[in-house]
């Protein structure tokens, strides 16, 4: 098993998904910033393109605020990785777009083999997805035959197919007690922080993969100690892919769509948001009379990933989306094989999170 800490390891690897991004918007350009005119005209035309080629938007709350508009005003869908997938399976669409990052096309493809899914770039990819690669991940759970292997969504389709179980942050929790109670221990990849917080919540007998999401890694215990002094009536909420000194402070823990819930639901006003700042756009639409703090990523140790943006989601852009859909490029293919394999832990999932009432986490 890789190291569960800051080894020099971890962070070879972390400067190797930073290259990777250098690499990708060197070669590509930013997205480009267009003016209002323009921006409306292109917005015109894939909602033309879009409609003439039954075509349907799924997007991550984390990507451009433009693409979640344009989900949710063509019949498409704006949300977490689960709904995304939901979503996309029943949607009466031939072509399903998908703006996020490249595991989420993959389980879109693998649950709507029939559809064609487009992405508007192949490369944006995940911290965790590449940190866990499946020749090293398959060894890891040969070595230990006898637990049950739970991987997070954020793996690739290979890795799912190794897997008895997929989960989002919004089901691991629910999927790891219930397998506690048939008496499973269990092998976890690759989220190395949402694994100690399930190991820690549940108590269940856990072997860790080590990996980060490099947006939620970054968040500090310490800024948001002083920042809660500034704050002192704000709510703290936290995805559980940040450090655990973090998820200490915080009081509500969940997924995106769990944090969206609880910023709408909770009295207070100020509301300090430890995930990715892309959600701050949904955030602000559910509870406009509210103010939205994003949680400190700078600090001594600070790198150039301390912007709570998710890189790989950064590279959605909504000119991409149309040249993806225009010239028909960027599809998402999994070998099918593959795909009937990573569909029974993606299968029980789903049919899991129809069965069972999902819980927020936290002091509030
Ligand atoms: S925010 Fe983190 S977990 Fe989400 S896609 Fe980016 S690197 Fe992966």
């Amino acid at each position: 098993m890789k190291p569960a800490d800051s080894s020099p390891a971890t962070i070879d690897r972390l400067a190797a998904d930073t290259v990777i991004v250098r690499e990708y918007l060197d070669r590509v350009g930013q997205p480009q910033v267009l003016d209002a005119a323009a921006e409306e005209q292109l917005l015109a035309r894939i909602k033309t393109t879009m409609h003439a080629n039954n075509a349907r938007l799924v997007a991550h709350y984390y990507v451009d605020a433009k693409l979640q508009d344009l989900a949710e005003s063509t019949g498409g869908f704006v949300g977490d990785s689960l709904e995304m997938a939901r979503f996309g399976r029943e949607v009466d669409a031939d072509i399903l777009l998908v703006a996020g990052v490249r595991f989420m096309g993959e389980t879109a493809k693998i649950l709507s083999p029939e559809k064609t899914v487009l992405m508007p770039t192949l490369e944006a990819t995940c911290s965790l997805d590449i940190g866990c690669p499946i020749a090293e991940f398959a060894r890891f759970c040969d070595a230990h035959p006898e637990r049950k292997v739970v991987v997070y969504a954020n793996t690739s389709a290979a890795v799912k197919a190794q897997a008895d179980w997929v989960v989002t942050s919004s089901i691991a929790v629910d999927v790891v007690e219930h397998l506690m109670e048939a008496g499973e221990k269990i092998i976890w990849a690759p989220d190395r922080h949402l694994g100690s917080y399930i190991q820690k919540t549940t108590g269940a007998d856990m072997l860790l993969w080590d990996s980060a999401c490099i947006v939620h890694e970054e968040f500090k215990a310490r800024g948001l100690l002083d920042m809660r002094k500034l704050y002192p009536d704000a709510a703290i909420l936290a995805h559980p892919e940040s450090p655990a000194a973090v998820l200490q402070i915080a009081d509500v823990i969940g997924s995106t769509t769990q944090i969206i819930k609880a910023a709408r639901n909770l009295p207070n006003k100020d509301i300090i948001v430890a995930t990715d700042k892309g959600i701050f756009h949904k955030l602000q639409q559910v509870a406009p009379e509210k103010r939205f703090i994003i949680a400190p990523t700078a600090g001594n140790d600070a790198t150039c990933r301390s912007c709570a943006h998710c890189p790989w989601m950064g590279m959605n852009s909504v000119q991409r989306l149309l040249d993806s859909l225009t010239a028909m490029s960027n599809e998402i293919l999994v070998d099918s094989k593959l795909a009937e394999r990573a569909m029974l832990p993606l299968q029980r999932m789903l049919d899991f999170a129809a069965t069972n009432q999902l819980k927020v986490r936290g002091k509030a």
